[in-house]
């Protein structure tokens, strides 16, 4: 993994590497930011980088006997601790080295991966990890030890938020490191780290990424349509592995889809929504609830295009007509309820519910919302 390979998070590639540069790179670092994000590719950067013996101002080598052992995370300075559960049958407390095999080929395959990704690796989704007392002598022990290749040494703490009590044995070490050590910890959740390692450590935050940069991405590495992409890195919240978990539940644009059913509904056009309805119904769950969470994207953009006129939506070209609809039709109270509805949607779709019934449902409710038909027909029944 190296520094080009990783969208975004220039705010933080340019010091990191300056530090590195100029020699002054604190001993005991500690990167914020979600897995999405690309937090253990921004580790694994800069622990290549550390141990490039030919690093460009901008990247690592990618060539040297070093760089050619941390690309395939063999290199015998280069060590990592990250959570992990007892095998069956194992006496002693885990170590993270008896799943080095498994944590390789999940960092070949998926740099992005969450938590819980890595514990459905391990086989176990319904265990908690765990960085163990026995995990952190080990590293002591490790860390006390001449390199193997004469250079720095560096580890990787991953999902840092686990260390808990056990990880006061690691103080003494990360607040005075063994010459030319670096320790690299990684956390999600800031709130859940020892005050003790917050304070003793250099904090490096990365930010959620920019559409721009997702859309590129996609682009390039995914080689995925520009729209598509577009779509998909308005929907991910900045969050890379997002927009890859969505791009794999989808197939096509939404756009399309949400622009037929808001017309139908608008045209009251019973005949061909029921007909839609039931093609809805044939999609797979994941589908459907990607298709709501669109819904929910494009009423809140329409509806902030609506409020300011200077407001650029996100939304994909050759949809502001439908924005313009809907904000001729609806004003901030039609809103809110057609969001209610959607969540509501989102909800029932998520446990099971029975589909087609769930989407008349919200499609007549809709109707009401946008034709604002409810009131009228309710004072016409009086009358
Ligand atoms: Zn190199």
């Amino acid at each position: 993994m190296n520094f080009s390979e990783i969208s975004g998070q220039e705010h933080i590639k340019g010091p990191l590497r300056r530090a590195v540069q100029e020699g002054r790179l604190a001993h005991a670092i500690l990167l914020l930011g979600k897995s999405g994000q690309g937090l253990l590719p921004m580790a694994l950067a800069l622990a290549g980088y550390l141990l490039c013996e030919n690093r460009s101002e901008t990247d690592l080598c990618g060539k040297c006997n070093a760089c050619r052992k941390t690309e395939k995370y063999i290199h015998p300075d280069l060590h990592f601790t990250f959570p992990v559960v007892k095998k069956e049958k194992q006496k002693d407390a885990p170590l993270s080295s008896d799943r080095m095999e498994e944590w390789r080929q999940a960092l070949e395959e998926d740099p992005l991966m969450s938590y819980n990704d890595w514990l459905l690796r391990l086989d176990a989704a319904n265990k908690q990890g765990n960085i163990t007392a026995r995990e952190c002598r080990e590293i002591v022990r490790k860390l006390g030890m001449k390199s193997f290749e004469a250079g720095s040494k560096v580890l990787l703490v991953w999902k840092a938020e686990l260390l808990k009590k056990e990880g006061n044995r690691l103080l003494k070490i990360i607040e005075e490191p063994p010459e030319d050590t670096y320790i690299i910890l990684m956390a999600e959740d800031e709130s859940e780290l020892l005050n003790t390692i917050l304070s003793r450590t250099q904090v490096y935050r990365l930010h959620p990424l920019r559409d721009e940069d997702i859309l590129q991405h996609l682009v390039r590495k995914e080689g995925m349509e520009e729209s598509r992409a577009r779509e998909l890195a308005y929907l991910s919240d900045g969050d890379l592995a997002r927009a890859l978990k969505l791009a794999a539940e989808s197939e096509g644009g939404m756009g399309d889809t949400f622009r037929q059913w808001m017309l139908m509904i608008a045209r009251s056009d019973w005949a061909a929504l029921l007909e839609w309805i039931n093609e809805i119904s044939t999609k797979g769950r994941e589908w459907q609830k990607y298709f709501v969470r669109y819904g929910l994207h494009f009423f809140e953009e329409s509806l902030k295009a609506g409020m300011s006129a200077g407001y650029t939506a996100r939304i994909l070209p050759g949809y502001e007509k439908l924005t313009v609809f809907l904000n001729e039709k609806m004003d901030l109270e039609a809103y809110e309820s057609a969001v209610r509805l959607l969540e509501d949607l989102h909800y029932h779709i998520e446990r099971n519910a029975y589909i087609k019934v769930q989407l008349l449902n919200a499609s007549l409710r809709l109707g009401d919302v946008i034709l604002k038909r409810k009131r009228i027909r309710a004072e016409a029944l009086i009358r």
